[in-house]
């Protein structure tokens, strides 16, 4: 069997959609990004939402239009992809590190408060493969330091609470489209807001600040720049292909669930390995992936265990390899110990990410249990 930790599934429909594009010469500022925009607009119940390069780009344009600079602090999980804390680190403001909660990893709401200085101006929140954090406590918190708040939701596509789309709970959400998460454009992200003004604001510092985008010019090559901006822009390429993969979205979706479902009942009664539940319902996770932590007494086999699952053509992965403030760059800058965020190490050194894309089915996920009960009863 090959069975890929991730795998995007790319059909005719993506196909000839993209070879539209191509034909047709627009290949940026055309119907495919308003398209996209509006389906996502329409999946997820927002207001507004601007498609960008990628999740890191939309959360930079966040912190940009919030006009942060080297005296301010985000509050950040450091339990996260490093995209994470480099859109904080982008502005020149300080990402401030809060551990996990050992149940979600997620990051831990009791723990922000006491981060919090007067120096803060953000909290970041990662809705950790895809289950929900606790929006109400954060909230919360921030209305009470009047702080903006930022959703990571890179893994969070189908993710609710109480049916309300999470990215709508804050002040921006930012998704990613890089081929491994639940939904690909190749490479590409998506902001969700509420907030009308914030949304205009980006979709100008999204394309060098210019005052209209080439379709609106009533004159060709007329424009004015009225802000400072990137060119964080989604192409009509990427935008074709993710009109085609958000028409198959809620297929995708339960196919995961039912894959976890599946495997959570195959390791029932692996006493070796604890794996982190997914909420279904008032709270609904969008099932990323099975994640494992190995139990003490075959914590020392991590290695061989994925190695014994690669060899059997079982692709897995670690989200995420390192709390990232034991990452080298921020290790360094900021001067963490080895022994900072314990929960957070754990989730990275003890765990192992195993598949359960849509890509896969019940005969995989079958197979895939065999395979790592088979490894863990020959630990001793
Ligand atoms: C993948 C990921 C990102 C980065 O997304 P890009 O679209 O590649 O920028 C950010 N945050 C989290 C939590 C991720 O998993």
């Amino acid at each position: 069997m090959n069975i890929p930790f991730g795998k995007p599934i790319i059909t005719e429909e993506e196909e000839s959609r993209v070879l539209k594009v191509l034909k047709s010469g627009k290949l940026v500022h055309g119907p495919e990004s308003e398209e996209f925009e509006k389906q996502f607009k329409d999946f997820t119940n927002s207001p507004y939402s601007v498609s960008v390069a990628s999740c890191t780009a939309g959360m930079h344009l966040a912190y940009f239009n919030l006009g942060l600079s080297h005296e301010d602090e985000v509050i950040v999980p450091a339990q996260t992809h490093t995209a994470t804390a480099h859109a904080v680190e982008l502005t020149g403001a300080r990402p401030v590190f809060v551990d996990s909660d050992p149940d979600t990893g997620n990051i831990d709401v009791n723990q922000i408060e006491s981060s919090i200085t007067n120096k803060t101006k953000a909290i970041c929140v990662v809705h950790y493969l895809g289950i929900p954090v606790d929006m109400d406590a954060i909230n919360k918190i921030a209305k009470k330091h009047k702080l903006f708040v930022v959703e990571d939701c890179a893994l969070a596509i189908g993710s609710t609470i109480n049916k309300k789309h999470v990215g709508l709970m804050g002040d921006i959400g930012s998704f990613s489209f890089y081929p491994v998460k639940h939904l690909t454009t190749g490479e590409g992200g998506m902001i969700i807001t509420k907030n009308e003004k914030i949304a205009n604001k980006i979709k100008i510092q999204r394309a060098f600040g210019v005052d209209r985008h080439h379709g609106a010019r009533k004159q060709p090559g007329v424009y004015d720049v009225i802000e400072l901006g990137f060119n964080y822009r989604m192409s009509e390429i990427e935008a074709a292909i993710g009109v085609a993969q958000l028409k198959k979205i809620t297929g995708f979706l339960s196919q995961r669930r039912e894959n976890y479902e599946n495997l959570r009942e195959l390791l029932q009664n692996c006493e070796e390995i604890k794996l982190i539940e997914h909420p279904s319902g008032k709270r609904q996770s969008s099932y990323y992936c099975a994640q494992i932590i190995l139990r003490k007494k075959i914590l020392k086999a991590k290695f061989d265990i994925i190695e014994h699952l690669s060899k059997n053509g079982i692709g897995t992965s670690i989200y995420y390899p390192k709390p990232v403030p034991h990452l080298k760059y921020y290790q360094e800058k900021y001067n963490f110990s080895e022994s900072s965020f314990p929960v957070a190490a754990k989730f990275s050194y003890n765990s192992i990410s195993l598949p359960i894309g849509p890509h896969l089915q019940p005969q995989h996920m079958n197979y895939i249990a065999d395979k790592l009960k088979e490894k863990i009863k020959t630990i001793k």
